[in-house]
């Protein structure tokens, strides 16, 4: 899959990395002054990677998303290698919602090294267990360090990380830190409808609908399209309550058709929409196709604008 998929960018010969992101985006010839954002990867410690196995038996939604040999996983360098590649100028990394806080704590140290090592580069979002003792700590703790916001964040399997459904236990500590220093929550979002897929949750559009009411004020990104919630912003009451909401296109080739963006930006708005790849899982040129579709105004916020807006980048 990887290997058949086109860079999203025409490659770039090698060039000494220029400090605003703008001028690599001018150097290139591209877009003057956008460059791509992806804003949502996931990246792994290598020793995680390195030892994968014996973290599948400590993380029950670790082990369905990763216990195929075929999930692949990057380290912040192995991402950073490969942006150039793809024609991507800055991302914005996640790591994984272990229920264990010591674990999100591992994967949140590697983040902050690499957000140290590749400035302009990389940003990231720290993980926490809203459920265990400590997650408000944790955050701070990252946050202080270099980290801007939170997530990917998977609410049904806060906690126990065995399932559960519909729980937000922790979940309100984390939002009103994220919203006192006015930094966004990158959620987890699952389609209500539709074939069944690992990671498929049942974190739906009502549930985001309920998260972003009881924390108005809060920015929330909806990975995943929001599992459809936008098209809701067509109700007016429903859009003042969504304000602070976006949405990303994290896996959409493998659930919708090419069309969903042109949907989406013409529902909710076109500074609503933000671009993520999901890599490793797929690459950034999988979501060319469906993006072209979008007009060049909408499409450059789509690929770089509204991500540093919400992510501060
Ligand atoms: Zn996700």
């Amino acid at each position: 899959m990887k290997s058949s998929s086109r860079p999203y960018c025409s490659p770039r010969s090698p060039e000494p990395p220029a400090q605003v992101i703008g001028d690599r985006a001018a150097a290139r010839g591209g877009r003057a002054g956008v460059g791509l954002v992806d804003a949502h990867v996931h990246v792994f410690p290598a020793e995680m990677i390195a030892h994968r196995e014996s973290y599948l038996e400590r993380d029950a939604r670790f082990c369905a998303l990763y216990r195929s040999p075929k999930a692949a996983t990057v380290t912040a360098d192995d991402l950073v290698e490969s942006m150039d590649e793809h024609g991507v100028d800055a991302c914005v990394m996640v790591g994984f919602p272990f229920a264990d806080q010591g674990l999100c704590r591992l994967v949140n140290d590697h983040l902050l090294e690499a957000v140290g090592k590749f400035p302009g580069r990389v940003a990231g979002l720290a993980c926490v267990a809203p459920g265990a003792p400590g997650a408000r700590a944790e955050l701070e703790r990252s946050l202080d360090a270099g980290l801007s916001g939170c997530g990917e964040l998977a609410p049904e399997w806060d906690g126990a990380g065995a399932g559960r459904r519909g729980s937000d236990q922790g979940l309100p500590a984390v939002a009103e830190c994220l919203r006192e220093r006015g930094l966004p929550l990158l959620v987890h979002a699952s389609e209500p409808l539709g074939h069944e897929y690992p990671g498929k949750g049942r974190f739906t559009p009502e549930a985001c609908y309920a998260l972003a009411r009881a924390h108005p004020g809060l920015t929330i990104v909806f990975g995943h399209m929001g599992g459809g919630l936008f098209l809701y912003e067509a109700m007016p009451e429903v859009r003042s309550t969504l304000v602070d909401v976006f949405y990303d296109t994290a896996a959409v080739p493998y659930l919708y058709g090419p069309e969903i963006y042109e949907a989406c930006v013409t529902t909710a708005g076109p500074e609503k929409l933000i671009f993520g790849s999901d890599y490793p899982l797929l690459t950034p040129g999988r979501y060319a196709e469906g993006l072209a579709r979008l007009d060049p105004a909408t499409r450059a916020a789509v690929e770089g604008g509204n991500a540093r807006r919400v992510f501060r980048l």
